[in-house]
């Protein structure tokens, strides 16, 4: 019975560390690098914001790069980030599922809002980052539909 135990601990960690992992998100950014921290702020999950928490995670990704499905995926459809006209430039994004996952992907101009993407293909382009935050490091951010932390998942 404690070796069924141990095995079971065993199983579950197993399922832990194989969990979904995010394939490369963006182009130029094979190992999905992170934003850390620059004069906008840091990209870590739960980091100070003016109002309340940073409720995602950012990854480096250049202005006009593409970006990538980081999972086998369906398109849910295009968001809007701020809903600011002086923020259009970057005012966009899409809803992702896929590894399990609900995602909400920040600052890419979808190329499509339906349908299914393969691993790996690209789903969008970074928009203009710098243009809203100049010298920020320019990044998606990751975002977990129910809030929680992407970071274990990369
Ligand atoms: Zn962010």
């Amino acid at each position: 019975m404690i070796k069924m135990k141990r095995l079971v601990v065993l199983v579950a960690l197993l399922c832990v560390c194989d969990a979904v992992k995010f394939g490369q998100l963006c182009s130029g950014n094979s190992g999905n690098s992170r934003r850390t921290s620059d004069t906008w702020g840091s990209g870590n999950y739960g980091a100070r914001r003016t109002n309340g928490r940073h409720e995602g995670l950012d990854i480096r990704c250049s202005d006009g790069s593409a970006v990538y499905a980081p999972f086998d995926v369906t398109l849910h459809g295009k968001l809007i980030v701020y809903n600011n006209p002086a923020k259009a430039a970057i005012d966009q994004g899409i809803n992702l599922r896929g590894g399990g996952l609900c995602i909400k992907l920040f600052y890419v101009r979808p190329d499509r809002t339906s349908g299914s993407v393969r691993k790996g293909e690209r789903i969008g382009t970074m928009l203009p980052m710098q243009s809203v935050y100049p010298g920020i490091t320019s990044h998606v951010h990751v975002q977990m539909c129910d809030k929680s932390d992407p970071t274990p998942y990369f």
